[in-house]
């Protein structure tokens, strides 16, 4: 059994320990038995057609502009592979280019590809800390935020969660992330999967579904998850 995972924009959109999600994805598989392979796809490089998994992270303002008009050359197909239910997970910067804009701190608009339903803009405070977040499907969400953008759900997108303890996507409405179909957007960074191994076994549940009709999860000892989770909930900066 094989999945392939593709990270996007690596060398662009890698920020706050952001690769920590993708290890500990391949990790993840691994233990319930499958080979997974990551293909890297930068700038200008093909989006493998038998994708079975796709995770990106966040970036500076920079990197959201280096990579906004390859991401929207590709809106058409990863909003298609999303409507068919495609697991993603998108996180901070490009959870927000998933979404309809970004409206940077200087007023300029980076567009982005519209599958999720949400609109950003940058405001004067940064939201920096760990987060807890209650979630119906996850249960709690243990994670850490760092961005300044403010983001508004459209009637499309429900959040992943409510937030316990941080920011997520606004300082008003006390929601965190969003979710169309198997995507998932967040602003919590690269210790989300390490912290929240039921985040991991869903992503690899629906990959497997989706490819062999079925998956049959091991039991994974999450000693050292439960482990961070404790310790990030004690300390809220
Ligand atoms: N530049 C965006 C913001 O601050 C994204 C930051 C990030 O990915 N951490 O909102």
């Amino acid at each position: 059994m094989e999945l392939k995972i593709v990270s996007l924009y690596p060398r662009d959109m890698n920020i706050y320990g952001d690769r920590g999600n993708l290890l500990s994805l391949v990790r993840r598989a691994r233990a319930h038995g499958i080979t997974p392979e990551v293909v890297e796809v930068n700038v200008g490089d093909p989006l493998p057609d038998d994708v079975d998994i796709i995770i990106g992270g966040g970036g500076q303002d920079s990197g959201q502009e280096r990579v906004a008009r390859d991401l929207l050359g590709r809106g058409a197909e990863l909003r298609g592979l999303a409507e068919e239910g495609l697991p993603m997970l998108l996180i901070c910067g490009l959870y927000q280019l998933f979404g309809h804009r970004f409206v940077t701190g200087s007023s300029s608009e980076i567009p982005g590809i519209g599958v999720f339903d949400i609109e950003t803009r940058a405001g004067s405070e940064r939201m920096i800390g760990n987060v807890v977040v209650d979630s119906e499907e996850f249960g709690q969400i243990i994670g850490y935020e760092n961005h300044s953008g403010n983001t508004v759900l459209g009637d499309e997108s429900v959040p992943l969660g409510k937030v316990l303890q941080g920011s997520g996507n606004n300082t008003v409405d006390g929601t965190e992330g969003a979710r169309t179909r198997n995507a998932i957007g967040s602003y919590l960074h690269g210790s989300l999967l390490p912290k929240n191994p039921a985040i991991s076994d869903f992503l690899i549940r629906v990959a497997m579904e989706r490819k062999y009709g079925a998956f049959t999860p091991r039991e994974i000892d999450d000693t050292v998850a439960l482990r961070a989770r404790a310790s990030a909930k004690k300390r809220p900066r």
